[in-house]
C-alpha cells in the first residue's frame, strides 16, 4: 500500500474525506492546525475514543475541524479596537487536545498559529471546586480529590476522557459556580497569545521543539514535537496586561475578568507546587511563576485599587499557601498517585459526590 493511502486509513477515524485531503497536502495554517489536531489524536489512543464516541453524534456531517472551538479567541478578537482586529487576521487560532497549561505559539511556514488545550475546562472545573467560597456546600475531602483530578490533568497523567467518564457528580448550583469564570479564564488565556502577537514579541524571538502532550509510556517519546515561540519573562508580563488591556471591555466586563485571571494564576500557583517537586525546574522557564503573574497583575491593573484589597492580597494568598504545603507534603509521601496514568474521582464509588461506578466499556465506549 501507498504511504499516501495509509495515512488516509490512519486519519479516517478522525476527519471527513475533504479533511483527510487537506492533510495529505497542506497548503495554508488552517490546513497545518488541522494536521496537528489530528495528529495528536491518532497518536494517542484515548483521544481517538473520545473523538470518535464524539463521531457518533454526527454520522453524516462530521468535521474534526467543527469539533474543536475557536470561541476563545474570537470573542477576544472581537473586542479589539478595528487596526489590532486587523494585524489579528494574520495569526491562525483555535483549540487542540495539548496538556500545556499555557496557550501555545507556534511556528508554521504558514504563519504563526495559537492553540489553547481543551482540557484546560478540566482543569479550570476542578481546580475551582477545590478553592472557590461555595458556601463550606463541598466537603473538604471532596475539595482535596477535586485539586488531585485537576493536578493529574496538567501533569499529563489524568485520561482526557471527561466526557465519558465525567469523575463524579457536582450538583448544578455548585457547578454553575465553579463553571462561571471559565470563559472569562480561557478568553484570557487567548488574549495573552494575541498579544504576544499584537505587541510583536515573535520577531525578535527564536524557537525551540517542545512536545504538546506527555507520552504516558515512559519508554516512548512525547507526542508532537514542535517548533514553538520562546519568549522572554518580561514579554510574558506584558502579554498579560495586554490580554486584560487592549480589548476594548466595558468597565464591569474588566471587573470580572481581571478577578478571573487573578482565580487563573492562582490555580496554576497550586499546581505548579506539585508540578516543581516532582519536577524541580532547571535552567531557563519559558513563563514567569504564576505568583509573580498574579502579583503583576495586581500591581498593574487600573482597577485593582478598588478590589477588596484585604481578600486578594491575604486571604487567598494565604488559601493558596495553604494548599500548595498540603499538596508539595502529599507529593513528597506519594509521588505515584500522581505519575500513575488513569482516572482519579471526587469520591468512592455509590456517594453522593460519585454515584454508581461506571465500567469502562460497559457504560461508556
Ligand atoms: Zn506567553
Amino acid at each position: 500500500m501507498k504511504q499516501e493511502d495509509l495515512d488516509r486509513l490512519i486519519y479516517r477515524p478522525v476527519c471527513s474525506t475533504n479533511e483527510i485531503e487537506r492533510i495529505l497536502d497542506i497548503k495554508t495554517a488552517d490546513d497545518y492546525l488541522l494536521k496537528f489536531r489530528a495528529d495528536i489524536i491518532v497518536d494517542n489512543m484515548r483521544l481517538m475514543r473520545v473523538v470518535m464516541n464524539a463521531r457518533r453524534a454526527h454520522p453524516n456531517n462530521w468535521s474534526l475541524n467543527k469539533y474543536f472551538s475557536n470561541n476563545n479567541f474570537e470573542n477576544v478578537i472581537k473586542k479589539l479596537p478595528s487596526n489590532l482586529r486587523d494585524k489579528c487576521n494574520q495569526i491562525t487560532f483555535g483549540n487542540i487536545f495539548s496538556t500545556d497549561p499555557n496557550g501555545i505559539l507556534l511556528k508554521s511556514e504558514f504563519g504563526p498559529i495559537s492553540t489553547l488545550c481543551n482540557s484546560l475546562y478540566y482543569f479550570l472545573k476542578f481546580m475551582h471546586l477545590g478553592l472557590l467560597d461555595l458556601d463550606d456546600k463541598v466537603p473538604f475531602d471532596i475539595r482535596m480529590n477535586a485539586f488531585r483530578i485537576a493536578i493529574r490533568v496538567m501533569l499529563k497523567t489524568e485520561a482526557l476522557d471527561f466526557t465519558m467518564d465525567p469523575r463524579g457528580i457536582i450538583p448544578k448550583s455548585i457547578l454553575d459556580k465553579i463553571e462561571e469564570p471559565i470563559p472569562y479564564q480561557l478568553e484570557f488565556i487567548a488574549g495573552h497569545e494575541l498579544g504576544h502577537f499584537i505587541l510583536d514579541h515573535l520577531s525578535s524571538t527564536k524557537s525551540s521543539k517542545k512536545s504538546v502532550l506527555r507520552s504516558v509510556n515512559k519508554d516512548e517519546p512525547d507526542y508532537k514535537l514542535s517548533k514553538v515561540y520562546n519568549i522572554s519573562q518580561k514579554h510574558e508580563f506584558e502579554a498579560d496586561l495586554a490580554s486584560l488591556n487592549l480589548p476594548e471591555f466595558s468597565y464591569d466586563e474588566q471587573k470580572i475578568r481581571t478577578s478571573a485571571a487573578l482565580i487563573w494564576f492562582a490555580c496554576l500557583d497550586i499546581f505548579e507546587a506539585v508540578r516543581d517537586t516532582i519536577y524541580p525546574p532547571m535552567g531557563y522557564q519559558t513563563h514567569p511563576p504564576a505568583r509573580d503573574r498574579y502579583l503583576n497583575i495586581i500591581e498593574n491593573s487600573s482597577l485593582y485599587k478598588e478590589f477588596d484589597t484585604n481578600y486578594w492580597k491575604e486571604q487567598l494568598i494565604e488559601m493558596i499557601d495553604f494548599f500548595r504545603n498540603k499538596f508539595i507534603e502529599e507529593v513528597t509521601l506519594n509521588i505515584d498517585s500522581y505519575e500513575m496514568y488513569g482516572s482519579a474521582y471526587l469520591a468512592a464509588p455509590n456517594t453522593l459526590w460519585r454515584g454508581p461506578e461506571l465500567i469502562d466499556r460497559e457504560d461508556y465506549y
